[in-house]
């Protein structure tokens, strides 16, 4: 059944067709510049420009439109286009072409005033109310559902229609409805709208419109345009097939085949519009690109490559049945990428102060540390060690025991890359706590202890460069946020963002520039936040190393 709509194009239908698109098949990928562009397009655009091909059997990819179906003035705006034309570009995707469904206005206009010609659609004059209220007589199956406009003159219709265009009516006094099948159990095919009056002015046509095609008037008759093969889109959509073969076919147009999929969900997040400007409005989160939303601009912010988003894509695959994906997916798919991309790096987030007393002021060690373990390919950094160094916090224990790889007073550690530490003391300040390890400290190896732990020091005598570590975890601590309450508000996880303000860095680290990724050894993948000034750096993790070590 799912092919019949194809197999009725007629012949001379499919040869324009082929002519056309010269035998390479058709998708497209078509959001409305209505907000940002999030995960669940990331998995439309993967599927249009990739996986539908070698769905229907390609073993190569064909051509996809990228199409911005803008028929909503009022809630578009440039700023949205820009966005998602550079969100799809990141995510590595090349278009074959460029469209908004405005390059088709004229077009949209001169088949809807020949579907009035022809009788099959008509201006209605009825209020949303009353069209609903004919909806539901017709749903109870009770007689009086058509709209008394409905068997107007064809004349009337089109002199309404044009006096519509003209401005002449006032928003909600009139529209276009198409002439469909009020026999069929799918409201779908109830007269639906296909233009209605609206002054607002157009990102793109500005004021040369003010009556603007509905989308089911557009989505199909721009698909057919366009000589789609494959039209996409998500389960919802589904019963609104019928009206989209009705079009065509009243039309005698190209009809592309429509196949639906189910939406994409992440547990413990929400991909809603409407709840994110919520949470960006209340001061919860730095923006719409906050590293802890699933926004394409979030998650690339909290240091995803479209590779790893891609594979996600990939791994959670195209079915019908609705899928809510844990997200503990997405950091697996982050982890296996930055695994063999990312340099490694010394930071300590949580320092404590080391001074090892058996060296002057004046005195360092040079060493060098591998940018990767597993490939030596990618180089090596030198590392200074002077007097004074940093470790972190929780490597440091004043009771020792069995089970403790770390500092201890009397103990020994390696340091990464460098020699041994021993502890052989304390300093506290005034109110006891501790301010200062004392340490000593030997370049040769003659022992092996149990425990390696990451450091940072600097040029002799000099401070290290101190970072702002954001420390990011699950941005709602139930799967469906809400679900209990009714309030997704109720479920925001209070420490999904942990501010690490005195980090030290290793002196490599400052000035890389935004979205560079890093390993920091022992601590997981961070990656360089836009907020970085000269003097301060700002990192986010954007995973830890285990799943296990996430909150
Ligand atoms: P939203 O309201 O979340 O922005 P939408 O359906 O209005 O979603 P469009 O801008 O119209 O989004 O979407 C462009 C394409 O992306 C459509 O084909 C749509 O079906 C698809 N899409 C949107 N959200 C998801 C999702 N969560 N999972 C999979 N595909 C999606
Ligand atoms: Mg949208
Ligand atoms: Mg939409």
């Amino acid at each position: 059944a799912r092919d019949l709509a194809s197999a009725r194009n007629s012949d001379e239908l499919l040869a324009a067709h082929a002519k056309v698109t010269g035998g390479v098949l058709r998708t497209r990928f078509p959001p409305e510049p209505n907000g940002f562009l999030h995960i669940g397009h990331a998995k439309s655009m993967n599927l249009n420009f990739k996986l539908a091909f070698a769905l229907a059997g390609c073993d190569k990819a064909g051509d996809t439109l990228f199409r911005y179906d803008d028929t909503n003035p009022e809630a578009e705006s440039q700023e949205y286009i820009d966005s998602q034309a550079d969100n799809v570009h990141w995510m590595g995707w090349r278009p074959c072409a460029t469209t908004y469904s405005s390059d088709y206005f004229d077009e949209l206009f001169a088949l809807a005033v020949r579907l009035v010609k022809e009788g099959k659609a008509y201006v209605c004059h009825q209020t949303a109310e009353e069209m609903a209220a004919c909806r539901d007589l017709r749903k109870a199956g009770k007689e009086g559902y058509e709209s008394p406009w409905r068997n107007r003159p064809v004349a009337e219709s089109l002199r309404e229609f044009a006096r519509m265009r003209a401005g002449e009516y006032a928003e909600g006094t009139a529209v276009l409805r198409l002439k469909m099948d009020w026999s069929s159990p799918n409201p779908n095919l109830w007269d639906i709208i296909a233009y209605r009056i609206k002054f607002h002015p157009h990102p793109r046509t500005g004021d040369a419109w003010c009556i603007y095609p509905s989308y089911d008037f557009t989505h199909c008759i721009v698909d057919s345009l366009e000589h789609i093969d494959l039209s996409l889109c998500t389960l919802e959509f589904e019963p609104r097939r019928d009206s989209y073969y009705w079009l065509l076919e009243a039309l005698g147009m190209w009809r592309p085949r429509v196949w639906e999929f189910s939406r994409l969900n992440i547990a413990c997040n929400v991909l809603s519009k409407r709840k994110i400007l919520k949470l960006v409005m209340g001061g919860t989160l730095r923006g719409w690109d906050d590293p802890r939303l699933l926004t394409i601009n979030g998650i690339r912010r909290r240091g995803f490559s479209p590779e790893s988003l891609n594979a996600f894509c990939d791994d959670v695959g195209v079915t019908r049945s609705a899928n809510t994906i844990r997200p503990e997916l997405l950091d697996h798919h982050a982890r296996s990428f930055h695994d063999v991309h990312a340099p490694r790096a010394f930071a300590v987030i949580d320092p404590i102060r080391v001074e090892i007393t058996n060296m002057a002021d004046t005195d360092s060690f040079e060493v060098e540390a591998a940018c990767h373990p597993k490939d030596a390919s990618r180089g090596s950094r030198k590392l200074v060690l002077s007097r004074t160094l940093f470790i972190e916090t929780s490597d440091f224990r004043e009771t020792d025991d069995s089970g403790y790889f770390g500092l201890a007073p009397g103990k020994t550690v390696g340091l990464r890359f460098a020699g041994l530490l021993t502890c052989t003391g304390v300093t506290r300040n005034a109110s006891g706590e501790i301010a200062c390890i004392q340490a000593t400290y030997k370049h040769e190896r003659d022992s092996r202890p149990k425990g390696n732990v990451h450091w940072v020091s600097a040029a002799p005598g000099a401070e290290p460069a101190r970072a702002e570590i954001r420390l990011y975890s699950r941005l709602f601590t139930a799967d469906f946020p809400g679900e209990l309450t009714g309030n997704f508000l109720d479920d925001l996880n209070p420490k999904s963002e942990e501010v690490m303000s005195d980090a030290v860095i290793e002196a490599s680290l400052v000035g890389v520039r935004e979205f560079s990724t890093f390993q920091f050894e022992r601590l997981g993948y961070f990656t360089a936040d836009k907020d970085s000034t000269a003097d301060r750096m700002v990192f986010n993790r954007t995973v830890t190393l285990r799943e296990s070590s996430s909150a």
